[in-house]
This record gives structure tokens, C-alpha cells and sequence, in this order.
């Protein structure tokens, strides 16, 4: 069964008189201990995505449409109330800089101890601390940590803590948004290597937004191809990574080196993207697409099954309708 179900998700900005299309009819299901890597160039609408599941849009300029059910609950229509209890404590996000909201006149345990007991009141200050340190062991982190300032930890380390605390009430679902990006490599690894221990002690379902093709090839079981918007390829790792469908995945690949360590032709794909603001009759690859032909222009490729387990919206895919 699905934990998370996106069902014909649209996600508008409203802002200076125009519309921008941020995400557009995306359909996907995540299973109870996938671990999906979401790619795609900046601006497509990655971020939104992970923002709308927990509505963390700014309501104002934003309207969503669809459907977003997890656990059977669809997260669009219940109240803000209830979305507060599961934010964190059913669905934890990691961004970036999710530290820089801390204070700078309070340690680290003092401020997550506030946090806490907004979800645990009845939690007890030693059990709080009991339970951190627990988590700051699992990502490397001296209990010292816990009586520092955040001025006092590198980035590293805040990126440790971020993660320790997304992790404090065993989430069913874990988003990591360019969690990791920032941090040199050596840390980068370490930190995926044990999400990844961590995924599969706590039974965690993982959703890793990244710019990094190669970082999901090596922690993701399935991805997610998006493009302006849209999503147009996912499936395994294994299939989508190495022979993608698409051209647009066949693009971004290139843009890549190989994970092999061999180079390969790092050309990328020409042009950008196109305004979000303006609605496209054809495929929204078409205009830097090289195999794009007539029917490209006019009409939009549906999302078909080219297998069991492997979607692609291209007119040259040929497969069952996908619901
Ligand atoms: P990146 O890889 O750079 O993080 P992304 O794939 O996460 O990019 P989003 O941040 O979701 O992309 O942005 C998708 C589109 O929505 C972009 O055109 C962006 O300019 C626009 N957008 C994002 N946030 C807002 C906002 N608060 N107001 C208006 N437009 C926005
Ligand atoms: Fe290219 Fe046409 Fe496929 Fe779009 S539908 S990706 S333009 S071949
Ligand atoms: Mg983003």
C-alpha cells in the first residue's frame, strides 16, 4: 500500500499579476520504505513539491490543487491543526539551512526541548535529552552539542542536527530537500551513509530532493525525473539511471560524469527553461527537445507505463495509460 499518494497535483504562484506554474498535474505514489530521489534542473518546481506536501507555501500567493493522501488522510483539506501534529512527528523535512531558524541566544538543547513539547508536553526535560543524544550519537554528534550555541557548530554540524531532529519522533516519511549539498564531500558522505542506516533501522520512507544525479544513484531505490513543472520519468534507479527513456532524463545524464568514474560528454542540454507563467499545448520539452517531431508541438504526452514500474510521459514511450 502507498504511504503517500500525489494525485494530480498543481501548484500556482500568484505573483505580480502573473501565474507561475510550479507544478503541474504530478501524479506519483511513494511506498512504505521507498527511498525516491527527486532531479531535475533548478526552477523545476522540485522544491514546491516538497513544500506543498506539508503546506509550507505561503497560502497567500498560492493555490494548490489535487489530491496529496498520506496514510489515508488527504494532507490538502484537513485543518491546520491537524496538519500541525503530523508536521514533524508523521513527515519530517530537512531543507538546506533548516537551522537558521534556531536563536542565536540559546543553546541547541535548550531551544529543541521548546520544540518538543509543543508535540510531547508531558515530556520530561532528562527524557528530551535522553532521546536527542540518542539521535546525536546515530549522526556522529558529541552529546557536547546539546550545550552549545548555534554559532558554535560548523555547518556540518548543523546539518547533523537538523537531521538528528527531523529523525526525534521515528517519521514515516523523511524529506531531505538539498539537505546534504552544502557540506564537502567527505561530510556529505558520511551524513547519506548513515540516513541510510538510519532508513533502514527505523523503517523511515525517504524522499531526497538533490541536484546530484550520482547522489541518488548511490542512496535512492527509485527517482523522479521533473522538468518545469512536470514530471516525466520515474521508476527504479537501476532502469531509469541507465537507460532512461526520456530525453530529457537521456539529457540530464549527460550532464553528468559517469558514476563509473569515466567521463563522458558534459554538453548538458541546450537552451532553459521555459516561463512557468505561459501554458504549453504540446510536450513542455519540445523546444530543446532533438527528437521532438510535429505531434511534440501540438499535443501533450500523457504519463504511460512503459512497465510495471517505470513511467514516461514522451510521445516515443510507448505503454499502458498510467491513473
Ligand atoms: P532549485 O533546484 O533551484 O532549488 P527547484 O526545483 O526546487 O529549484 P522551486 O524552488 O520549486 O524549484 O521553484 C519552481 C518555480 O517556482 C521557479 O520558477 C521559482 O522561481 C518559482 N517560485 C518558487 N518559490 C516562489 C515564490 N515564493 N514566489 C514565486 N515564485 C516562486
Ligand atoms: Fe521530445 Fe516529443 Fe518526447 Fe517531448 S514528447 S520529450 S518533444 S520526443
Ligand atoms: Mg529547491
Amino acid at each position: 500500500m502507498s504511504l503517500l499518494e500525489i494525485k494530480n497535483l498543481n501548484v500556482k504562484y500568484k505573483v505580480e499579476g502573473k501565474e507561475i506554474n510550479a507544478v503541474r498535474n504530478i501524479s506519483l505514489n511513494v511506498e512504505a520504505k521507498d527511498s525516491i530521489g527527486i532531479v531535475g534542473e533548478s526552477g523545476s518546481g522540485k522544491s514546491t513539491l516538497a513544500m506543498a506536501i506539508l503546506r509550507l507555501l505561503p497560502e497567500k500567493i498560492v493555490e494548490t490543487t489535487g489530491e496529496i493522501i498520506f496514510d489515508g488522510i488527504n494532507l490538502l483539506e484537513i485543518s491546520e491543526n491537524k496538519l500541525r501534529k503530523i508536521r514533524w512527528k508523521d513527515i519530517s523535512v530537512v531543507f538546506q539551512k533548516s537551522m537558521n531558524s534556531l536563536s542565536p541566544v540559546h543553546k541547541i538543547g535548550f531551544q529543541i526541548k521548546d520544540i518538543y513539547k509543543v508535540h510531547e508536553p508531558n515530556a520530561t526535560d532528562e527524557e528530551i535529552k535522553e532521546k536527542v543524544l540518542e539521535l546525536f550519537k546515530l549522526v556522529n554528534l558529541a552529546d557536547r552539542v546539546y550545550d552549545l550555541y548555534p554559532h558554535e557548530l560548523s555547518g556540518g554540524m548543523m546539518q547533523r542536527v537538523s537531521i538528528a531532529l527531523s529523525l526525534i519522533f521515528y517519521p514515516k516519511l523523511l524529506i531531505l530537500d538539498e539537505a546534504t549539498t552544502a557540506l564537502d564531500v567527505v561530510t556529505q558522505g558520511q551524513i547519506l551513509d548513515e540516513i541510510m542506516k538510519l532508513q533502514e533501522k527505523l523503517h523511515l520512507t525517504r524522499i531526497m530532493i538533490t541536484h546530484d544525479v550520482s547522489v541518488v544513484s548511490s542512496t535512492c531505490k527509485k527517482v523522479a525525473v521533473m522538468y518545469a513543472g512536470y514530471l516525466l520519468e520515474f521508476g527504479y534507479v537501476s532502469d531509469v539511471l541507465t537507460k532512461p527513456k526520456h530525453p530529457y532524463t537521456q539529457g540530464l545524464l549527460k550532464s553528468f560524469p559517469s558514476f563509473t568514474g569515466e567521463r563522458k560528454d558534459l554538453r548538458g542540454i541546450k537552451g532553459s527553461l521555459p516561463d512557468l507563467s505561459i501554458l504549453h499545448g504540446g510536450c513542455i520539452f519540445a523546444d530543446r527537445c532533438e527528437e521532438a517531431t510535429s505531434i511534440c508541438f501540438r499535443e501533450k504526452p500523457k504519463m504511460v507505463k512503459f512497465s510495471d514500474s517505470w513511467n514516461v510521459a514522451c510521445h516515443l514511450v510507448v505503454g499502458e495509460d498510467y491513473e
